[in-house]
């Protein structure tokens, strides 16, 4: 069997559990421990500019910096310059909001793409020293959008194929960024690009039609930019049993700190990185007018937000944590008593296997993101609950999960009142409701394992002849 290349920007520590705070880690190295082969990406150093003349060729071999039975590691470092307009800049800065559909966020320097192609060449160089021509390669993410493109231009004609982990926006959305053209024509050297849901695919092929004079043909395959290329849909999964299983460990000390602190009360929960596609700024004030609403409920609930702070060099995430900072206090500053604090905000990150008992005691998980891929935190909640008394999922519809978990609590985010009434309504759910909700989710889940989400890509990609036949 063809050996399996995987390219990430940043690599994973070989030892997962260690905390990542970030989607794609878990599900990629369990692909390649299943299969064997290599995974390469930036080591998450950076270098001053001289120590790299600026346009130079990749020097050499990067370092294998691990090896774990038959997976190695590669990473390489980048510069300064590199970091600044490749990852903070045209990654974080332009395509991470705008894909999120948050174009009032997102800046445009040409400088930065130039430094995004630049990296993307850079990744490709040292790829190509190291892949022979059966490997199949399965790149990963918004950061990569370049890389097959720098790969054939070295000549390489292996199959090469992309999952975008975020969501792929609708055309007239994609095309407020200026080179949007340059951008979906290297993107178009891929052979399989995968998405999260039928919507982003959709997009994908619309943006294709509609501005590249692009066609679909009846079998799916699409041709755009002179190349045919396929795409497919793959939900990225969770392994139920094995987070069914952190989560049952119910003697956990960070879990008997907080069972003391909430003293019988209900726990509302919610986890993501500090971001403002999480929907953290809307959900908060949901939250807050809940709390005007039912008075009731006053004492008896305690809301848990954990929002490790992420990419904090980018200007836009200072200014939502200096938000949030200020909304927190001023929640509780409104309604707390001697004894009770209704919310309480942690900027720091936990290891996911503690926050799984975690999950499992509380009795509403509220997942809210105004726009998000998929959502692993929602799929990972759902499998910590028992399923004789689960807790209930309350989730946006704009988070690629609702498409399968369908059976959790959906909400728009940017409905204040209505995440308020739900809010109300998980709390107050009868048991044998929760218990069927919890039931058609745990099924969803098994099926649209992590498990197949691998097998699925990395097989349809196996299965692409070695060059898609090029049209032009
Ligand atoms: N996570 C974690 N510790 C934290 C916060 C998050 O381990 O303190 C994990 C979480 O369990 C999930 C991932 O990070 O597996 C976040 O993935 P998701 O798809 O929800 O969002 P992303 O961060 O990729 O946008």
């Amino acid at each position: 069997m063809s050996r399996l290349v995987v390219v990430s920007n940043r690599v994973a520590p070989i030892n997962e559990g260690e905390a990542t705070a970030g989607g794609l880690a878990a599900g990629v190295m369990d692909a390649l421990r299943h299969s064997g082969g290599l995974w390469f990406g930036w080591s998450g150093q950076t270098v001053p500019d001289a120590v790299v003349p600026p346009d130079s060729l990749a020097p050499g071999l990067p370092p294998a910096v691990a090896r774990s039975g038959p997976v190695t590691l590669y990473t390489t470092d980048l510069t300064q310059r590199d970091y600044n307009d490749y990852y903070r800049g045209f990654a974080n800065g332009t395509l991470w909001p705008t894909l999120h559909y948050q174009t009032g966020l997102a800046r445009f320097e040409r400088r930065e793409f130039e430094g995004y192609r630049r990296v993307n060449r850079h990744f490709a160089r040292h790829l190509a020293a190291l892949v022979t021509p059966g490997d199949v390669i399965w790149a990963h993410d918004y950061h990569l959008m370049g890389l097959a493109a720098g790969l054939r231009e070295l000549g390489l004609r292996n199959r090469i194929g992309l999952f975008l982990h975020i969501p792929f926006p609708a055309p007239a959305v994609l095309t407020t960024i200026p080179v949007h053209a340059e951008l979906m024509r290297a993107l178009c050297q891929y052979d399989l690009i995968g998405f999260q849901t039928e919507a982003d695919r959709r997009a994908f092929a619309d943006y294709l039609r509609q501005e590249a004079e692009g066609q679909e043909l009846p079998d799916g395959t699409l041709q755009a930019f002179g190349r045919s290329l396929r795409t497919g849909v793959y939900p990225i999964g969770v392994d139920v049993d094995a987070l069914r299983a952190e989560a049952a460990l119910a003697d956990a000390p960070h879990l008997t700190a907080l069972r003391a602190g909430l003293g019988g009360r209900a726990l509302v929960m919610s986890v993501e990185r500090l971001d403002y596609s999480k929907g953290l700024r809307q959900r908060f004030a949901a939250y807050e007018r809940f709390l005007a609403e039912q008075p009731d409920w006053h004492r008896r609930v305690e809301y848990l937000q954990i929002a490790p702070p992420s990419r904090s060099d980018v200007e836009a995430y200072q200014a939502i944590r200096r938000e949030l900072e200020g909304e927190a206090g001023r929640i509780n500053g409104r309604f707390a008593e001697l004894d009770w604090t209704p919310l309480r905000y942690l900027n720091r990150s936990f290891p996911r296997r503690q926050l799984m008992p975690l999950y499992a005691a509380a009795q509403v998980g509220l997942v809210t993101p105004l726009r998000d891929g998929m959502n692993l935190v929602a799929k990972e909640y759902a499998a910590a609950q028992n399923p004789e008394d689960p807790g209930v999922l309350v989730l946006s519809q704009f988070a690629g999960a609702a498409r399968e978990l369908d059976a959790a609590l959906l909400v728009n985010p940017h409905d204040e009142a209505g995440m308020a009434m739900a809010l109300k309504q998980a709390l107050g759910m009868a048991v044998e409701e929760r218990r069927e909700r919890h039931a058609a989710m745990l099924r969803v889940m098994r099926h649209n394992s992590l498990e197949r989400w691998r097998d699925r890509f990395v097989g349809d990609l196996r299965q692409l002849p070695s060059l898609v036949a090029s049209t032009g």
